[in-house]
């Protein structure tokens, strides 16, 4: 039964720690390959860390250079900078990424590997069952608890400060006006109007900037909750009157038709008057909701801008279009940004890459890949687990069998798990 095959056991040595049989864990990075990403999972002082903590990264050439992080960076920092896909990947034991694979690249991926990346299984479900094919351990950064212990590692979070703040320049780009108030020798500059649609994280961040700029600045919400915050940033909270609209972890549920009908009545008048209206609003797994309407738009004055940052998600504009900017004939630009982050992808791909490392500090100790699927974060992240996919809007697990039945002791049983967080 003793395994005669490891000639790398002393002789005498019956029980060598596993640990000390260990190489680093190889972390793998490839080069982002989704049209538009400019962002990189790892940036060299991230990568630097992270080997001192016993993870040794293997980075494609050139992954960061369209973030401005050249190899000669990686080399500096300790990693390994390999000239393609197939040389990164070899015997790697993790890969991060920031978009999900493609069904072509989980097929190059090593059996048994583990992948942290934005996975977005709910709208992607054929990128899990191909990593489930390939008994792949699938951790879903969009899918991390919004609790206070996972906030380093809250990647939707680092990810939209740098959206609200893209949309937050962008409009004033677009704006054919100041956004402050000047008052010159030649006549007085009135600030400009602007109306921020969706006060979460991209929505204060699109806040903020404004401000900065020196616009007056508006905003609103369906969750009650953000008007405080709103008001902290000095902005006005438009108040409509209708209900509260939160719903789990913090988020908007998604509401009626009747609802958005209502709003979109009471939010005409502030949208009309503004200079510049900054669409954020999101529901998760959802499509974006329709809060300006064409209506809205034609009543608009000639030079006003709307920056649509839930382009993504079809839109909070009846007349985004993603990826485009468009000019309606009454003279107002529709901004459909898509991917805001990877417009700004030296800071984008910082803070992602800190929120990795915070992400792999909890599943790699000493030198191991050791998760623990008891702990929330992992689980919650989890989608798929050795193979073997875990349902993220599947009920608690069913009552234990009845005693007269068979036990089962499958191993895969202990994957399953409902924490109630929903799908992406
Ligand atoms: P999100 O990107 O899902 O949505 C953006 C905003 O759109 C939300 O504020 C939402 O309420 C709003 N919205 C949805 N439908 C709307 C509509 N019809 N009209 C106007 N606004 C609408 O949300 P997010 O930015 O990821 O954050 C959501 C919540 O999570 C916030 O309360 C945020 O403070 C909280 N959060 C908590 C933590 C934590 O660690 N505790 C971390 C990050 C975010």
């Amino acid at each position: 039964m003793a395994a005669a095959s490891d000639t790398r056991t002393p002789v005498g040595c019956e029980r060598p720690t596993f640990a000390a049989l260990l190489a680093p864990v190889k972390l793998a990075v490839c080069t982002e390959t989704r049209p538009g990403e400019t962002r990189v999972a790892i940036v060299p002082d991230v990568a630097a860390k992270l080997a001192s903590s016993g993870i040794e990264v293997a980075i494609q050439a050139g992954a960061g250079a369209a973030a401005r992080f050249p190899d000669a960076a990686y080399e500096r920092a300790g990693a390994s900078v390999l000239p393609d896909a197939a040389a990164v990947l070899a015997g790697a034991a993790m890969v991060a990424g920031v978009q999900p694979p493609s069904v072509e690249e989980v097929a190059e991926l090593p059996e048994g590997v583990s992948v942290v990346s934005f996975l977005q299984p709910g709208q992607v479900p054929e990128i899990v069952q191909a990593l489930a094919a390939k008994k792949a351990t699938a951790y879903s950064l969009d899918l991390l608890p919004r609790i206070t212990r996972a906030q380093s590692m809250d990647a939707l979070s680092s990810q939209a400060t740098v959206s609200g703040y893209r949309a937050g320049l962008s409009a004033a780009e677009h704006l054919a006006k100041f956004f402050p108030m000047f008052m010159t020798a030649a006549g007085t500059v009135p600030p400009a109007k602007v109306l921020v649609m969706g006060a979460g994280v991209a929505g204060l961040q699109a806040i903020a900037t404004a401000r900065r700029l020196g616009a007056v600045v508006k905003a609103y919400d369906v969750r009650a909750a953000a008007k405080e915050e709103v008001k902290s940033l000095g902005a006005n909270f438009v108040e409509l009157g209708l209900e509260s609209q939160e719903g789990s972890g913090g988020y908007a549920r998604e509401q009626s038709a009747e609802y958005q009908a209502k709003q979109q009545e009471l939010l005409a008048a502030e949208v009309i008057a503004s200079d510049v209206v900054i669409t954020t609003a999101q529901i998760p797994g959802r499509k974006a909701p329709v809060l300006v309407t064409r209506a809205m738009v034609e009543q608009m004055a000639n030079g006003a801008v709307i920056v649509d940052i839930a382009a993504d998600t079809g839109g909070n504009c009846e007349l985004t279009v993603a990826g485009e900017n468009i000019v309606t004939d009454n003279g107002v630009t529709v901004v459909g940004m898509t991917n805001p982050p990877a417009q700004m992808p030296t800071h984008a791909s910082f803070l992602y890459s800190r929120n990795i490392a915070n992400f792999l500090a909890l599943v790699v100790k000493e030198g191991e890949l050791t998760p623990d699927f008891d702990d929330e974060i992992v689980i919650g992240t989890c989608v798929v687990r050795a193979g073997q996919v875990i349902d993220k809007t599947a009920p608690a697990a069913p009552p234990p069998p009845p005693p007269s039945a068979a036990p089962s002791n499958e191993p895969g049983d202990q994957g399953e798990h409902s924490d109630g967080e929903g799908g992406s």
